[in-house]
């Protein structure tokens, strides 16, 4: 079991530093009963200056803020001291890479009536990219992503993480490394925790927001296709026009960009290491890095 904190771990809980084995959480919790909780996923860089940089964190906690406020949970805090008690975090806990998470979260109350009361945790532990560095083997899975008219999908609520915690499980019991989930009209929508992009004839497409979580790497590499001028169209498409594309890739905080190798155990077009991905793949390192980023010295087929 991976251990995300130890004795000296310091942790931010509702306005002070705290131990980590010494916080406690209250067993009567509505977030506890009902996953009515809002998280984050941030992750901090040791920059090409040395500086230790949290990655678009003002966009982090304005979706953090939005995300409660979608599921009526008071949001009593300034983000700005959140974005500082961040960058406390890791200085406490001597990190320089780490990855980050906010928890918005709801005391004692067993109805089913919104809260009245928001609590907030932060908390850091030093994590590899999530999906690892290998392409990726996906399975399209027999889950659906929520629908849209049943919940606030776009709010990153706790509750809504089952979905994955299942997605991903069957793939793992069928032997592949991760999950692609489709929408409720059988559009592909994303994957357990990130979105999905796809290269074809040249070109980049992905999955509109409606049906997907709008990542903040997604806006990044969304960004960086067009500085480095690659054509990009948000569209609706099925797995078997997935199935014919160049190469694929899913994108997230914690993954990182991560290639594939394979959809239900067919192949792409393009090798990896000639595709557009791998491209956008190491433009973004140089981004979070805050790195020039020459595309010169890339070669892409
Ligand atoms: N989709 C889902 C369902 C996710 O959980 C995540 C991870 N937060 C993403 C997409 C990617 O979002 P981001 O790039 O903001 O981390």
């Amino acid at each position: 079991m991976y251990s995300y904190y130890n004795e000296n771990t310091i942790l931010y809980v509702n306005g002070e530093y705290k131990k980590a084995t010494a916080a406690t959480t209250d067993l009567y919790g509505q977030s506890l009963h009902y996953g009515y909780a809002v998280f984050e996923g941030i992750r901090a860089y040791k920059t090409a200056d040395g500086t230790v940089k949290i990655f678009k964190a003002k966009e982090h906690f304005d979706r953090f803020k939005r995300s409660c406020e979608l599921i009526h949970m008071p949001y009593p805090f300034d983000n700005d001291e959140l974005v500082a008690a961040c960058y406390k975090v890791l200085e406490m806990n001597n990190m320089e890479e780490a990855y980050i998470r906010p928890l918005a979260f709801c005391p004692p109350n067993m109805t089913l009536k919104a809260a009245s009361e928001t609590h907030v945790l932060i908390c850091a532990w030093e994590w590899g990219a999530y999906l690892g560095e290998k392409l990726l083997r996906v399975m399209t899975s027999s889950y659906q992503r929520p629908n849209p008219k049943a919940f606030k999908i776009e709010s990153k609520t706790a509750g809504l993480y089952v979905n994955s915690i299942l997605a991903s499980q069957e793939a793992k019991e069928n032997g592949y490394d991760e999950a692609l989930l489709l929408d409720i009209n059988g559009f592909v929508a994303e994957g357990p925790g990130a979105n999905l992009f796809f290269e074809k004839d040249g070109k980049i497409f992905t999955p509109p927001p409606g049906n997907i979580l709008p990542g903040i790497t997604r806006a990044t590499v969304i960004e960086l296709c067009h500085e480095l001028g690659i054509p990009l169209e948000e569209k609706l498409f099925t797995v078997e026009e997935l199935k014919t594309a160049d190469c694929v890739f899913y994108c997230g905080t914690a993954a990182e960009v991560v290639g594939w190798d394979s959809l239900d155990g067919q192949g792409f077009a393009k090798p990896w290491a000639s595709s557009l991905g791998k491209l956008l793949q190491q433009a973004y390192k140089a981004r979070v890095l805050e790195k020039e980023f020459d595309r010169a010295a890339v070669t892409v087929a």
